[in-house]
């Protein structure tokens, strides 16, 4: 039985799925919100002095919430400050998201950050991925970053993250590391400039991403080909498993069509993993991450 301080706003047995962008997952055990990078560490002090598994969320765009859903404390976090720290330097709370930051940048004259607007998660979530679009990511603008542990905080320059294509080192130890603030470089450029590389990127993702609830890429590109471009070949464009479907838009997502379960997702990405390999020889790795429990049987 865990007894909460009042101020810190914890619940009891929260559904997950109206919190993320696929719209899927059960419960968290405990769930808060955090709106400042000092309640984040605060709820992580308290959830690590109880010895309960922590599990921090940003946007929620990158993961597949289970449908028994997640034990231990879920932390939403909101903390999304954005400063100027010096020239052509931003600091911004891990919660911020990378569009509010694009456009913070734009206002300021600071390039770099337009991929930002292709990209619905937060600046934590995309430091924990390396997140990108457009020929650029975060770690092409991440100066160093505040990281949480359980026996402190501390500054990492970019290069202790061991950024790679789609990931960091933060990936090797989920929920025990996590991002609290980051300062980033950008580069002076003209506002006018900045904001038509944006308007260029929004009307591209239009173009080519489905609208519906998802939860991004499903599988990472193999090196020196696209992993929709395989999926499309293996002839899965449109297949469905319960209400997940593979989007008719983009073959790399999977959408929600309406109650879609973890466990139809899971059916759909190994069906995909399957064909395939059948078809192109390729094995096709998850750039979703899945949280928690209760995702069906799995080949
Ligand atoms: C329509 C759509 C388009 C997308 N397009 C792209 C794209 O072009 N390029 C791309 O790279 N991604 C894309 N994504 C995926 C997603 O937006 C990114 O991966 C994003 O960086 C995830 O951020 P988030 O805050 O949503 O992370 P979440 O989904 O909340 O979390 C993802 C992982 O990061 C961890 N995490 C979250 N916050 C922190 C933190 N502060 N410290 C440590 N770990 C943390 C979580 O525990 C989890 O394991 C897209 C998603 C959608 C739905």
């Amino acid at each position: 039985m865990n007894s909460w301080p009042s101020n810190l706003g914890v619940c009891r047995d929260r559904e997950l799925a109206p919190h993320t962008y696929f719209g899927i997952g059960g419960p968290a055990q405990y769930l808060a919100i955090a709106d400042e990078a000092s309640r984040l560490t605060e709820l992580l002090d308290f959830g690590s002095s109880r010895e309960l598994p922590v599990t921090v969320l940003g946007n929620a765009s990158n993961v597949l919430i289970g449908d028994d859903g997640v034990e231990g404390l879920v932390i939403i976090n909101q903390a999304r400050q954005l400063g100027l720290h010096e020239r052509e330097k931003i600091s911004a709370e891990s919660g911020a998201l990378m569009g509010q930051l694009a456009h913070f940048a734009a206002e300021n004259g600071i390039g770099g950050f337009e991929f930002g607007l292709g990209i619905p998660g937060s600046v934590g979530g995309s430091v924990f991925g390396n997140a990108g679009c457009f020929g650029s990511d975060i770690s092409k603008v991440l100066e160093r970053a505040l990281v949480w542990r359980n026996d402190g905080v501390s500054w990492q320059g970019r290069d202790e993250f061991e950024f790679g294509y789609r990931c960091s080192a933060l990936q090797r130890e989920p929920g025990l590391a996590v991002v609290i603030e980051v300062r980033l470089q950008g580069v002076a450029r003209p506002e006018s400039e900045i904001r038509s590389r944006m308007v260029q990127i929004q009307d591209q993702r239009r173009q080519s991403q489905p609208a519906d609830r998802s939860a991004g890429s499903i599988f990472k590109n193999p090196a020196g080909d696209f992993a929709g471009r395989l999926i499309e070949k293996a002839g899965l464009k449109g297949a469905r498993s319960g209400a997940a479907q593979v989007s008719d838009r983009h073959a790399n997502f999977i959408v929600n069509r309406g109650q879609a379960r973890a466990a139809d997702v899971v059916a759909l990405m190994d069906r995909i993993r399957r064909r395939v390999h059948e078809v192109s020889g390729i094995r096709l790795e998850p750039e979703i991450r899945r949280i928690g429990s209760g995702f069906g049987e799995t080949a």
